[in-house]
């Protein structure tokens, strides 16, 4: 089978990865450290799949024009990516399906979203509608931030059209599970749970981020964790899809908060997790490429296996991400890095220049070590992590430290 992955981080990179495994791979537009990319547009890619990464395309609907041209694509078209371009539809789609959520409020004026907001205990929680790569929630504890928050970001100051509808939320207590689905239109089947860090710095602390590391497996999430969250809020919002018409045939992301008084839904993203994905994949050890062309074909028959072994993905980002990342600094230490045992680098933003990598956007390399336990590989991928230096680079500590874990 050829397949051809489309995007350029450190999820398609991961994807490719575990892909070629069974499949021949390309990745367009990738980049110049994904084996297998190439500049053509996918219109212009001979494939037996199309395996769609980041949201934007999708909310874009290039999933439909690949579809309209007789291909086989393993993503959403434009209306079941509305679950993420609009965060605002998401949680009325989540209310029909019965979904435990948040409590909330959407708001396109000023006066009623600051009332709503004063009626909350805080923290305070407030998200853009529509898409802002990851950084439109702002989780405050000050009333003040949140009500400044809330101007900014209905007045098009802080995020554009995407800001001018806001979500105000019930604030949620508890650790985060990250549970990367794989849906046929009817029926969905989970991938190994994960959890990101989505803070920049140490102890979540620091401005959100696309995320700066994962792990899975989650030690304290087991199968009847998963199980619920499957048959209580994936299958029902595949239904509630349904119900309106909606075919979704992709990645389902369910981001959920796991509360004292059981799961809760926080978000859904219509791609895999990244970087969940570079934590996920290396794990995985079936027939990735049959599971998404049942997928995409709508007959999920495969079922996810994955190696017992743990993963732990540490991201390394350059100086100034992610408000003003910095780019061209030269990468020290890569193919050392590449050669150590139960270690894979994904390449998310490196360019060449001459024989040398530099550093090409935010977060440039996703290090996952494999180990027994989280332990283990945690000091695999931090071992690595030693051997890697570029000016100015930036990673957490704490990816996967027991102190995340409830006691
Ligand atoms: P989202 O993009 O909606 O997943 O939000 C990004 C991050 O903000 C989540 O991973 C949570 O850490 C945090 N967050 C979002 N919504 C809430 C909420 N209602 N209560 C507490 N934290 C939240």
């Amino acid at each position: 089978m050829k397949v051809c992955v489309i995007g350029s981080g450190g999820r398609e990179h991961a994807l490719a990865a575990a892909l070629s495994r069974t499949a021949d791979v390309v990745v367009t537009p990738g980049n110049p450290g994904i084996p297998g990319s190439v500049s053509r547009p996918p219109e212009e890619v001979e494939a037996d799949l199309f395996v769609i990464g980041p949201e934007t395309p999708l909310v874009d609907g290039l999933a439909d024009r690949l579809r309209a041209a007789g291909d086989l694509v393993f993503g959403p078209g434009v209306d079941g990516a509305r679950l993420e371009g609009s965060k605002a539809w998401m949680k009325e789609v989540l209310r029909e399906a019965g979904v435990p959520t948040a409590a909330y409020g959407t708001f396109t004026d000023l006066e009623p979203a600051l009332a709503f907001l004063r009626t909350l205990p805080g923290p305070w929680v407030v998200k853009t509608d529509g898409l802002a790569a990851g950084k439109g929630v702002l989780v405050t504890d000050s009333l003040d931030s949140a009500t400044a928050d809330v101007a900014a970001k209905l007045s098009g100051a802080a995020f554009g059209d995407a800001g001018r509808r806001v979500v105000i939320e019930e604030w949620l207590d508890g650790p985060e599970l990250s549970l990367l689905c794989v849906c046929d239109g009817r029926r969905a089947v989970a991938l190994a749970p994960a959890q990101d860090f989505k803070r920049l710095s140490d102890g979540d602390t620091g401005p959100n981020t696309g995320g700066m590391g994962a792990y899975s497996p989650v030690p304290f999430v087991g199968p009847d964790v998963v199980a619920e969250v499957l048959e209580r809020m994936v299958q029902p919002t595949l239904a509630a899809l349904t119900a309106r018409g909606i075919d979704y045939r992709g990645a389902l992301y369910a981001g959920i908060m796991l509360t004292a008084a059981g799961p809760k839904m926080l978000e859904y993203n219509v791609r895999f997790g990244d970087p969940e994905a570079q934590a996920v994949f290396p794990r995985y050890s079936s027939d990735l490429a049959a599971l998404l062309a049942e997928a995409a074909a709508g007959c999920i028959g495969t079922e996810p296996q994955f190696d017992d072994r743990a993963a732990v993905t540490v991201v390394l980002a350059t100086e100034g991400y992610p408000l003003d990342p910095r780019s061209g600094d030269v990468i020290e230490g890569l193919e050392k890095a590449d050669a150590l045992p139960d270690v894979t680098v994904f390449r998310a933003g490196v360019a060449r220049r001459g024989d040398q990598w530099v550093t090409a956007g935010g977060r440039v390399l996703d290090v996952t070590g494999l180990g027994t336990d989280v332990a283990a590989a945690r000091a695999t991928a931090y071992d690595a992590v030693s051997a890697i230096s570029w000016p100015g680079m930036q990673y957490r500590t704490d990816i996967a430290d027991t102190v995340h874990f409830p006691s």
